[in-house]
């Protein structure tokens, strides 16, 4: 069979365990992954582009079980990109039934656009089903301690970000 490459989108904002264990979940199944690191236009992300694709390039930079995954940011339609890259597929985690009309909405679409680029959707392991960039964000702000949740750049980067003492 070809090399399949496959692209691992999202906002990254900032990217968390959850994320990672999609990834490495993608990287057990396909020869290439990209992290396709989004603008995203619908969401006002708290880490500027830039400071994502850095902090997401560090991130899977630093672990050693991900490594020849490479990280790219991605201004644009998804579809383009992948086609570009010559991806056939798109891989998004589903945590719960609520990621699910989101997620076959974006799907619908991105077959409308390209249909040469697959959808797949990978579960993460329970313990990570319920964590979002957005609740790490709440929990943080809110003084709360998220080291068990992402990385230890992410808890670098937000504490240089936000700083304890500012909210
Ligand atoms: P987007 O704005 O594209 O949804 P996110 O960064 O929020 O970007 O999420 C990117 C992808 O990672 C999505 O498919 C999302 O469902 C998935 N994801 C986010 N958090 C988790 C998690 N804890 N477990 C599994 N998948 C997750």
């Amino acid at each position: 069979m070809s090399d399949i490459t496959a692209i691992v989108p999202g906002t990254f904002d900032p990217i968390t365990n959850g994320h990672l264990d999609i990834i490495k979940r993608a990287k057990k199944l396909f020869d290439r992954v990209i992290v396709a690191v989004a603008v995203n236009a619908g969401k006002t992300p708290l880490f500027t582009f830039d400071e994502r694709v850095e902090l997401t390039k560090r991130v899977i930079e630093d672990d050693e079980e991900l490594r020849g995954v490479v990280v790219e940011g991605v201004k644009g339609l998804l579809v383009d990109f992948a086609k570009k890259e010559n991806a056939k597929v798109i891989v998004r985690g589903l945590r719960a039934v609520s990621d699910f009309e989101y997620e076959l909405q974006m799907a619908f679409m991105n077959r409308r656009l390209n249909e040469n680029v697959e959808m797949i959707y990978l579960m993460p392991y329970i313990k990570y089903s319920f964590l979002s960039s957005s609740i790490i964000k709440d929990v943080f702000i809110n003084g709360g301690d998220i080291s068990k949740f992402v990385p230890r750049q992410v808890v670098e980067a937000m504490n240089k970000k936000i700083g304890r003492g500012e909210v």
